[in-house]
């Protein structure tokens, strides 16, 4: 009935905020439905300023980067978090560093959404994010190496599309129609390849559209981790009477 044991979830957010926002909403309202009454999350937060991540990004600067986040992540630890969620795709470019530099579970949000794709036996998977999650390896090849998928792609103009509304829009809270077409077409190209279902693997894409509007699949990763985290926290806990 009291939950004395529900675990401590760590968020290294600012990722932008926006994305944060969304995360400490799901986090709570899935502990809400999980155990019901007044219960609540217990979250650690870290919150970065973004325009200094983003200006290393652009300059390729991961080590810059890792020590940021590696930083960042410690204090989570220390403050008494139980496990640490990195609350974007884009940076987990630099999870193994973080989580080398902790002791506490790193729940990585590939896997997160890997293992939802393999529950439902999908094989072929379209991904969008930033240029950095949709052309390097640190994403994909986990999703190709530790789980078998084929990961599909937008073509470059496509991908350059898709990053720009990302950074120039949905990082600033701006939530543009125009947009939105634009991601549905890309969406429809690459069911039309052969994905099954797309990942929206960039925490803000949720903003801009949702599974009513889109013709396959779509898994949100936002939503996915923050799930992955309340079952993490509450694992054996009981609703409340
Ligand atoms: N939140 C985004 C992501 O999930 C993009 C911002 C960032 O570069 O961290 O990748």
């Amino acid at each position: 009935m009291i939950h004395q044991s529900m675990k401590t979830i760590g968020l290294l957010g600012g990722m932008s905020w926006q994305s944060t926002l969304d995360y400490y909403r799901l986090i709570n309202e899935g502990v809400s439905q999980r155990i019901g009454g007044l219960h609540s999350a217990k979250i650690v937060m870290y919150s970065v300023d973004f325009a200094d991540i983003e200006r290393l990004q652009h300059a390729e600067d991961w080590p810059g980067m890792a020590a940021i986040l590696v930083e960042a992540g410690q204090k989570i630890a220390a403050a008494g978090a139980d496990c640490l969620l990195i609350c974007t795709n884009t940076m987990h470019k630099v999870a193994p560093e973080i989580a080398d530099s902790i002791s506490i579970p790193l729940l990585h949000i590939a896997d997160a959404t890997a293992e939802v794709l393999v529950k439902d036996q999908i094989e072929s998977v379209g991904l969008l994010g930033t240029a950095f999650t949709m052309e390097q390896g640190f994403y994909r090849e986990r999703l190709a190496d530790h789980y078998g998928l084929t990961v599909l792609i937008p073509d470059q103009r496509d991908r350059e599309i898709i990053h720009k509304i990302i950074y120039q829009e949905l990082c600033l809270g701006q939530v543009i129609p125009e947009s939105k077409d634009q991601y549905l077409r890309i969406i429809s190209d690459l069911a039309d390849k052969g994905a099954e279902a797309v990942i929206l693997g960039c925490t803000e894409i949720g903003m801009l559209v949702s599974q009513a509007d889109a013709p396959i699949k779509l898994l949100d990763t936002t939503q996915i981790h923050a799930q992955k985290a309340v079952e993490y926290a509450v694992r054996g806990k009981h609703r409340a009477c």
